[in-house]
């Protein structure tokens, strides 16, 4: 069978040595999991050990909250995408640095591309001002919508953030209620069929772009 663009991608990063993270004791590429064609999309940093070694994102411990957070809003792993922004484990779990933000960031656009989310929640600082294209702090755009030019952007804290710092647990809770409530507002009702009832990913219908918003990064 011929791969899928999207499997093509993957393939063309399987081995990928275009920035030094290559040489720097990644086990391997971590390309992103979960269903193709989902209408919502999470975006990460870049992958930790557990990752690493598994080769999909959010497998570790801020992987478990996450999947917590995401039945919390009716979601589970089976209805959304979820990448990176950098694919291969920074040493020491650092933070990215600027040339290998720079040399993934067109994969992930491409991924995005290919799989057409309506929806895209970045998890944290360095996915929101990657996607935002703005150096803008998190706790000042969480938990709102963004219309950009093919997609929402819709930022959240990092669940890591919320294992490091306790006290940001309850308001990541919080802000993934605001996120239950914007699908429950944008969610076209699914037409009752007489097969048997499955797990079906949120049809968004998101309409409105609010320009007044951008006010924000003033
Ligand atoms: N943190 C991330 O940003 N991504 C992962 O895949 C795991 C932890």
């Amino acid at each position: 069978m011929t791969p899928t663009p999207l499997q093509q991608l993957a393939d063309s990063l399987h081995d990928c040595q275009r920035c030094k993270l290559a040489k720097l004791g990644r086990s391997q590429v971590v390309f992103g999991v979960g269903n193709p064609h989902a209408s919502i999309m999470f975006v990460g940093e870049a992958p930790g050990f557990n990752e690493d070694q598994k080769g999909e994102p959010f497998v570790g411990a801020a992987g478990k909250l996450l999947n917590d957070l995401l039945a919390s809003a009716g979601l589970s792993r089976d209805h959304i995408y979820i990448a990176n922004v950098i694919k291969c484990r920074p040493p020491n779990n650092r933070d990215p640095e600027q040339d290998e933000v720079e040399t993934c960031k067109p994969f992930l656009l491409e991924q995005i591309q290919l799989i057409k989310p309506t929806l895209v929640c970045t998890l944290g600082n360095w996915a929101t001002q990657t996607l935002l294209e703005r150096k803008v702090g998190i706790t000042k755009v969480k938990a709102q919508a963004f219309y950009m030019k093919d997609f929402v952007l819709f930022p959240l804290l990092h669940p890591a953030a919320a294992l490091h710092q306790g006290n940001l647990l309850p308001t990541l809770k919080e802000d993934f209620k605001k996120l239950k409530e914007f699908l429950d507002r944008n969610t076209k009702p699914t037409e009752p069929t007489s097969a048997a009832p499955t797990p079906t990913a949120p049809v968004l219908n998101i309409e409105s772009p609010q320009p007044a918003q951008m006010d924000l990064f003033g």
